[in-house]
């Protein structure tokens, strides 16, 4: 029933039920990744879990994927109709924010109803004030807030919450929270829909997808980093489950495609390693995929292990092909240890990604056009680009406002009087074009088969719908324009 003892843990601050149904929504209909919006809602379902240890009845609506909640008044139908007296929003993304709250704001009033996530951990008041029928607002991780709310503990004692009080909002103290082995085991029987990797609207690699927390948290300092703080901005300690509970989870899975999805899932190499002989002494087979750094080269012992444990994708943070960089970004290596860790990871027969930031301060077009050749000169199976984001409570939003002729959108994108936003967009077109050749994308493909990632038949199904369709339609544009013009 638990990850550690949080089933007892939990059992012990509950009292007779005070609610009977709750549900718990992701309010967005498309992701902010665009594409890759195939990840169950991890965040949500531990907390839908965690209201499942006291409220007898638990649905999750991921209005992404779950076909009977489309927009529409079908979500307030389905909550009055299905006897809900509990609602529970996750507004984790800046993107899209007015959109979720127009969502939250339609919700039945009459029903207590109450917002977490990362974007509402600091927005509060705006989420109060433009949604009135919203009770409450957990700041932080909120399992345990939603326990205690939903057994009845007198609002003002509950810590991490903002509440109404006599008209006005008041915001308890922050929560500290407890330790990981506390969080209750994500109960994936509340689930209504399955989760697999689309691209293009197919689904490219056969099997189901599910994602694993095995740790919180990350040591490393890279200032554009997000990922290792909490919501309320504090940078996380780093905390691991062991190695036995987080393979006794992989086992229990019905999907055989698992993502995890730690900040920085090697951070104790030793504690993977015990998981990999775990997952290959009990012949457990998954397909694994994770992000990693990639000095992860220094454990060649567990790369081998992890091939054999199934490990089938790593998704490694490069950032850029220039030292100045690396040093301003904190990563803490060199182009030089670059090369040397990729002459280890090209020896394993693994799949490797490379993200890279482009539109660093004061990095110029060629400097950016770099990368293509510095990837493949590293090996590596392929690459995306991100533009420079200066996020909330990240030590580069810092430097960006201080650096003159450099700005942020209101998603954090940064762009310069050098570059405007589209300046970058056409650079990364540019970065893309050059490194993805015909022949390149073909052995990316190749690979996936060759590592049993993919069934080459699913890849000729996402080859007809993405680049092939792409490529008609871009010749059957030219020959249109062609005879307009003739
Ligand atoms: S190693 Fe990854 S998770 Fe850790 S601080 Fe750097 S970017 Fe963030």
């Amino acid at each position: 029933m638990s990850t550690g003892d949080s089933g007892e843990y939990y059992s012990r601050r509950i009292g007779m039920p005070k609610y009977h149904h709750a549900i718990c929504i992701n309010p967005y209909y498309e992701e902010s990744s665009g594409a890759m919006g195939f990840f169950p809602p991890t965040g949500l379902e531990y907390i839908a879990s965690a209201l499942s240890t006291c409220v007898p009845r638990v649905t999750i609506a991921d209005l992404r994927h779950d076909s009977e909640f489309r927009p529409g008044p079908s979500l307030s139908d389905f909550i009055r109709s299905e006897g809900v007296d509990f609602i529970a929003l996750s507004v984790n993304w800046e993107f899209k924010f007015d959109e979720a709250l127009d969502l939250v704001s339609f919700l039945p009033s009459e029903i207590y109803t109450i917002v977490g996530g990362q974007e509402a951990s600091v927005r509060v008041d705006e989420i109060m004030n433009r949604c009135q029928n919203v009770d409450c607002v957990g700041r932080g991780e909120g399992e345990e807030i939603v326990i205690e709310l939903a057994s009845g503990k007198p609002l003002t004692e509950i810590t991490g919450l903002s509440h109404r009080l006599n008209g006005s909002v008041v915001h308890n103290e922050n929560r500290t929270v407890g330790p990981m082995e506390n969080l209750p085991q994500r109960d994936r029987s509340l689930r209504r829909v399955t989760y697999g990797i689309k691209r293009y609207g197919v689904k490219f690699v056969s099997g189901e997808l599910d994602t694993v927390m095995s740790s919180r948290g990350c040591p490393f300092n890279c200032k554009f980093c997000s990922f290792n703080r909490n919501p309320l901005g504090k940078k996380r300690d780093y905390e691991e489950r062991s190695a036995k509970s987080v393979f006794r989870e992989i086992q229990s899975l019905e999907a055989d495609l698992v993502f995890f999805v730690d900040d920085n899932f090697f951070v104790n190499p030793k504690r993977v390693e015990k998981l990999c002989d775990l997952l290959i002494e009990n012949g457990v087979k998954k397909r694994l995929l994770a992000q990693a750094r990639p000095d992860i080269a220094r454990y060649p012992v567990l790369l081998e292990k992890m091939k054999r444990a199934g490990f089938k994708i790593l998704l490694l943070g490069i950032e850029s092909a220039h030292d100045w960089i690396l040093k301003d970004l904190n990563k803490g290596y060199t182009t030089a240890q670059l090369r040397e860790y990729f002459d280890v990871l090209r020896k394993y027969d693994i799949y490797y990604h490379g993200y890279f930031i482009i539109g660093n301060i004061g990095e110029t077009e060629e400097e950016m056009l770099e990368i293509p050749r510095f990837a493949d000169e590293l090996g590596l199976d392929s690459i995306s680009y991100l533009k420079l984001r200066a996020l909330r409570f990240t030590a580069i939003k810092d430097i960006v406002e201080t650096t003159p002729g450099y700005y942020t959108t209101s998603r954090g994108f940064v762009y310069s009087d050098r570059f405007s936003m589209e300046d970058l967009r056409q650079i990364g077109k540019k970065i893309r074009h050059e490194f993805y050749t015909p022949k390149r994308f073909t052995k990316a493909l190749r690979k996936l088969v060759r590592i049993k990632f993919a069934a080459r038949r699913d890849l000729a199904a996402l080859l007809f719908r993405g680049p092939l369709a792409h490529y008609n339609r871009r010749r059957q544009k030219r020959s249109k324009d062609k005879e307009a013009g003739s």
